[in-house]
């Protein structure tokens, strides 16, 4: 047995079996690689869901955490701390809003949102109580928790779960004529949206359809949510992907790459009318706001702008995506994406499948994943340079192009 089989054979052991993994076994990241317990460098094009924006054990990422970890590290907000004023200045100016509202995962963000948006429609657009209903897209995903999973309308999601959390409508995704329809029930509080679905599929919307349903939106008095959670900081080639269309959204969800993949630290943006709905002892979490998180949460933002990663999303972003289209292949059926985060659709040939194609590339030093079966995600580190881009992209090419 190698090292990598031991790993696998103790995580199939003892760990709940909820995930299915590519057989690899990680145990070292620098920038945009990484490396398996049997020192094969690979490049790595997921980054962690897109957590790891910054690439691997981004240097002025982990000196903020070493120099805070040995200072304070947690206080809970039963007090103050010295640390989280100035980050919630700093995040607030770096997007824009308010006030920032702290906590740690992704779901936990988006569960915020949605306790913000029902309390602002009991108390300033005046629903009655219990009956605000929050409007959502098909196909989304914001996040495991029960609530969250009860308008998710992936099967493996939700299924045995229940019962479900009620209060929202489900409506197509990318769908204007059914969101206005929605929005003729005068108890929706708000809408909430990814920009860019991720988990689907990478499945990008029509052009203006954001900046419509922000305006369908403001003329309803309902809020309009972004789960940027995946999409932003910088993913999709600007700070955040309603960039792309110039609004500003009234509740900004962001995760993953805040921290730069260091662990979870997750945020929510609103503006004072919105955030003052909650009140003290109304929300919270224990690890919200903590010391670590604050200054890990900086430095990443920091990186993000010093490094102009945004910038270079948007220019390799486009390279990338050429570049796939002109693969001669026909199990390609299609190329999508914006920025870094990108997409090809595999269509299946002599019985191979998207997998088979994940377990290849793996073999010939890049990793990335499949969603829905078909589906791969090309999302590598921001950093990563256009030299080796095209590396990867020789990568990809020679292994589909092995499969004829
Ligand atoms: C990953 C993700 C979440 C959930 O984040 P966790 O940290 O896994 O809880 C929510 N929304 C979107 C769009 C995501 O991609």
């Amino acid at each position: 047995m190698n090292n990598s089989e031991h790993f696998i054979a103790l995580e199939d052991k003892y760990g709940a079996h909820n995930y299915h993994p590519l057989p690899v076994v990680l145990s070292k990241g620098k920038g945009i690689y990484v490396w398996d317990a049997d020192g094969k460098k690979y490049f790595d094009f997921l980054s962690a869901y897109s957590a790891v924006n910054q690439g691997h054990c981004h240097p002025k990422i982990i000196d903020a955490l070493q120099e805070q970890s040995e200072i304070l590290t947690l206080t809970s907000r039963a007090f103050y701390n010295d640390t989280l004023g100035e980050y919630e200045k700093y995040i607030t100016n770096y997007f824009g809003y308010d006030k920032i509202l702290p906590m740690n995962t992704g779901a936990e963000g988006v569960e915020t949102a949605l306790k913000l948006c029902r309390k602002w429609s009991y108390q300033k657009k005046g629903l009655k109580p219990e009956q605000a209903k929050i409007i959502v897209c098909d196909g989304n995903f914001h996040g495991r928790t029960t609530t969250i999973i009860s308008f998710s309308n992936d099967h493996e999601s939700r299924n045995e779960f229940g019962p479900y959390t009620p209060g929202f409508i489900n409506i197509p995704y990318n769908d204007l004529i059914a969101l206005e329809d929605a929005l003729k029930d005068e108890n929706v509080a708000g809408f909430m949206v990814e920009p860019i679905q991720g988990e689907a599929g990478v499945n990008v919307p029509s052009e203006g359809y954001l900046s419509s349903a922000y305006k369908m939106c403001k003329k309803a008095n309902v809020l309009f949510i972004a789960d940027e959670v995946q999409t932003g900081i910088a993913r999709t080639g600007k700070l955040l992907a309603v960039d792309h269309e110039n609004i500003k959204a009234d509740i900004l969800i962001l995760g993953k790459a805040l921290s730069g993949g260091v662990f979870p630290v997750s945020a929510v943006l609103a503006d004072d009318n919105i955030m003052m709905c909650i009140k003290p002892g109304e929300h919270g979490s224990t690890f919200g706001g903590n010391p670590l998180a604050n200054k890990v949460a900086i430095a990443a933002l920091d990186v993000v702008k010093n490094e102009n990663l945004a910038a270079n999303a948007e220019k390799l972003g486009e390279i990338l995506r050429k570049e796939l289209r002109e693969i001669n292949s026909d199990m390609i059926s299609l190329v999508r994406g914006k920025g870094l985060l990108n997409a090809i659709v595999i269509k299946p040939k002599n019985g191979k499948e998207a997998w088979d194609v994940c377990l290849k590339l793996r073999d010939n030093g890049l990793l990335a994943k499949p969603t829905h079966g078909d589906i791969i995600r090309f999302a590598p580190p921001l950093i990563i340079s256009e030299k080796q881009l095209h590396e990867c992209i020789k990568i990809i090419k020679n292994t589909i192009l092995s499969f004829d």
